[in-house]
């Protein structure tokens, strides 16, 4: 996958290269082509932005620059936009993107953008309901979430499959040694080696923390029969 970045502010985008996305990187699992859209300027002070029409506080980023970076890729796949009013982004997003030979990234900064550069966009996304300095920050999240999501990134392939989001539920609690850490023991199931135990207690404690902190999560859900009897578990144990 090759994901290109269109930023002021290239230098940010550190935390991509180092760790398991780093060694990605290395490995020639992805890459990340970071353009500097104001490269693309033609005056003498490589503006990228002007005051907004119509009077008001900041500076508006122009459509120029950011639409002669775009053509200037080979190949853009889909152009996502960061923006406080877009979709929200979430994991189901990672996954579908996951699968995509190339992404742009469009990161504003300033007062935001020209109202006309949403029009180059495919998607206008979100990181959350509060507003950052620029759009760099959402787009390393985004990326990471989902590069990481890509063959050969994790060490353990199957660690994104049993995680928070993949399923519709948040993850089972996890524990490693000492077994007894000052009197607090890990549940002794664990510990147990019957692995039809071991899951059918992390498919319960999996609904049982979406349950208590994402119950919002369980709303569309269609539970299977043996989920439903978990949570009446649940609920009875909750209230004695
Ligand atoms: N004036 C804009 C508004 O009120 O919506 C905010 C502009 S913000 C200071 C500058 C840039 O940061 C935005 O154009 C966007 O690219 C990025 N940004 C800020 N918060 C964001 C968020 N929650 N999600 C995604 N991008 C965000």
């Amino acid at each position: 996958m090759k994901i290109n970045v269109l930023t002021l502010f290239p230098d940010m985008f550190t935390p991509l290269q180092v760790s398991m996305l780093g060694r990605g990187l290395e490995d020639k699992k992805w890459e990340l082509n970071l353009v500097n859209f104001r490269d693309f300027t033609s005056d003498v002070h490589h503006h990228v932005d002007d005051t907004p029409y119509g009077g008001g506080a900041g500076m508006v980023l122009q459509i120029m620059p950011i639409k002669k970076a775009l053509d200037s890729l080979t190949n853009k796949g889909k152009v996502i936009i960061t923006a406080p009013q877009g979709k929200t982004f979430n994991e189901k997003m990672a996954q579908d993107w996951s699968k995509e030979e190339n992404l742009t990234f469009i990161c504003g900064h300033y007062e935001g953008f020209d109202q006309r550069i949403y029009d180059l966009a495919d998607e206008a996304v979100s990181i959350g309901d509060y507003v950052l300095t620029g759009g760099e920050l959402p787009t390393m999240s985004m990326i990471d979430a989902t590069v990481r999501l890509l063959p050969g990134i994790l060490g353990n392939a199957a660690s994104p499959v049993e995680e928070s989001f993949s399923h519709g539920l948040l993850e089972y609690p996890q524990y490693t040694r000492p077994a007894d850490f000052e009197g607090k023991k890990v549940p002794e199931v664990l510990t147990s080696g019957n692995h039809q135990k071991i899951a059918e207690w992390r498919h319960k404690e999996a609904l049982r923390a979406t349950y208590l902190y994402r119950p919002d999560m369980l709303v569309d859900r269609k539970l299977t029969d043996e989920e439903k009897r978990m949570l009446e578990e649940i609920k009875s144990e909750k209230e004695n």
